[in-house]
């Protein structure tokens, strides 16, 4: 028995679908955008998508099936973490230099 697989889904080890992170969840977990980017040939266009004009609801791999490029109007979007954010994160609200 195989069922066909959602590839915007995560699945463990029993093949059980993983309920994705939602926007919401996303946004109360410090996330403030997303970094997507165009994967179309000879593109690579980016940009940050603001989480909270999302609805939280919405699972965040699904935020980039509702994209198209800016700039060539492609509909393959890869999704980032925002780095930056990370980084602000990890290093958290007081810099001790460097
Ligand atoms: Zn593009």
């Amino acid at each position: 028995m195989s069922h066909p697989r959602n590839p915007r889904r995560a699945y463990d080890a029993d093949g059980s679908e993983t309920p994705p992170v939602t926007v919401g969840q996303g946004l109360a977990d410090g996330y403030r955008t997303l970094m997507v980017y165009c994967e179309a040939h000879n593109c690579g266009h980016g940009a940050e998508v603001p989480l909270k004009d999302r609805p939280p609801h919405l699972p965040v791999p699904d935020v980039t099936s509702k994209l198209r490029c800016s700039q060539c109007g492609g509909r393959r979007i890869r999704m980032m973490v925002n780095v930056t954010e990370l980084y602000a994160r990890a290093h958290g609200a007081g810099s001790t230099g460097g």
